[in-house]
């Protein structure tokens, strides 16, 4: 039966982690996973989790099937977070939204609900994305193109690029769009910009699809999610991914959502029973223990400050990492100014280094980065920065 089944390709950046823990270097640094590490360099367990957790534990609650789209309260909490409370659009009933595996389980639903809805439609990627944006819509059945996004020169989004692909496309693609703290570039479209990108979205009538993956993470919960906010006022129908893999440091437990902005309150009553088609025959229904932590911390006032100012910690620990980084490679004499990764946002920074720098980073300093030139910030810390700064230097400078 297997004897033609093919190897299929590492995931890279998973292969690049099996690299670095196979290397008996004591000074090296990954700085290719995508987690958030605090000082000490582990993922932190934050203390609102520790406490619901706590809360939970003793409640001795029995471990039922949850409904399919999943906790109530979570559900109503994400959205809460997503749109804001006062949103209309809540009030209106006008979003639909399920209990989702992480970010990426809650791109798959929407993913196979739309296959199904408009098999012919295509799906537009930023250029560069997140790795499993295309393998993700293509596993869905779907044709993926991809639009400009970054421009290497300038360090900055190629605007006038991005809107020229979107005046090309037919109605109904599918755009995926980072809400905030893009992957891998850390590079946002402006308020402006993203206000133009409604408007073209609305005029074309284009499909938005939004990734959410690091609300908190890049100014603010509220900031970070003005895009979502944006595509809401102007009552568009859209789809939303959110993940809380990272705001609340709780990667295993798969935890996130997705919501679908609808046209009325009948709209997301089929909406959400078509969504629930798509759970049912892919896991049934999802896990409890992430969702209802989720929805204790959020729904809890003590329990969500506490996880507020954890959250805050987190976004300042690597807005100060971005600082010290740009400042000790100056210091140290690279040959090249730094000062963008100052105004990038969120866990990664699109470096400018080389794939021949990336590997002399690795081969002579066990420092390890994705071969693109992209560094997790959030995994700097003040013990390896000296290192991973001095090292930079010396690849760039000799
Ligand atoms: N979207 C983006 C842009 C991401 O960076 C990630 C995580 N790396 C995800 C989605 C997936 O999140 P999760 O781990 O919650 O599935």
């Amino acid at each position: 039966l297997f004897s033609t089944v093919e190897l299929a390709p590492n995931d890279p950046i998973l292969g690049l982690n099996e690299t670095f823990n196979a290397d008996p270097r004591p000074t090296k640094v990954n700085l290719g996973i995508g987690v958030y590490t605090n000082d000490d360099g582990r993922i932190p367990l934050l203390r609102a989790v520790r406490e619901a957790e706590k809360a939970r534990l003793e409640a001795a609650v029995p471990r039922g099937y949850l409904p399919i789209d999943g906790i109530t309260a979570y559900n109503s909490a994400v959205q809460k977070l997503l749109f804001g409370a006062a949103s209309p659009l809540l009030a209106q009933g006008r979003i639909a939204t399920v209990q989702a595996l992480g970010g990426t389980g809650a791109l798959k639903i929407g993913a196979d609900f739309l296959r199904r809805l408009n098999p012919s439609a295509k799906v537009a990627v930023s250029n560069p994305s997140w790795e499993n944006h295309r393998a993700l819509f293509q596993a869905a059945g779907f044709e993926v193109v991809s639009y400009p996004y970054y421009n290497a020169e300038t360090q900055d989004v190629d605007f006038t690029s991005l809107v020229n692909a979107f005046n090309t496309y037919a109605p109904g693609t599918i755009v995926i769009l980072h809400a905030c703290c893009h992957n891998p570039t850390g590079v946002d479209l402006t308020p402006e910009q993203w206000q133009q990108v409604v408007h073209i979205v609305k005029e074309r009538q284009l499909v938005p699809f939004l990734d959410i993956a690091y609300q908190g993470f890049g100014v603010g919960i509220e900031e970070d999610a003005a895009a979502v906010r944006l595509f809401a006022e102007a009552g568009i129908n859209s789809f939303i991914a959110n993940s809380f893999s990272k705001s609340f440091s709780l990667y295993g437990e798969r935890v996130g959502a997705l919501s679908v902005i609808t046209s009325s309150e009948a709209e997301t009553l089929r909406v959400l029973s078509q969504l629930k088609l798509v759970i049912r025959t892919t896991y049934s229904n999802p896990p409890t223990h992430g969702g209802a932590i989720v929805a204790a911390i959020l729904n809890k006032p003590e329990l969500r400050a506490l996880w507020e100012q954890e959250l805050s910690e987190m976004r300042e620990r690597i807005l100060s990492m971005r600082g010290n980084l740009v400042a000790k490679l100056k210091q140290y004499g690279a040959n090249r100014d730094f000062e963008f990764v100052n105004r990038q946002r969120g866990m990664f920074s699109y470096s400018g280094l080389s794939a021949q720098h990336v590997e002399r980073l690795r081969t002579e300093f066990g420092i390890y980065a994705v071969s693109t030139g992209r560094i997790c910030v959030a995994a700097l810390n003040t013990r390896n920065i000296e290192t991973v700064a001095q090292a930079i230097t010396q690849v760039l400078n000799t």
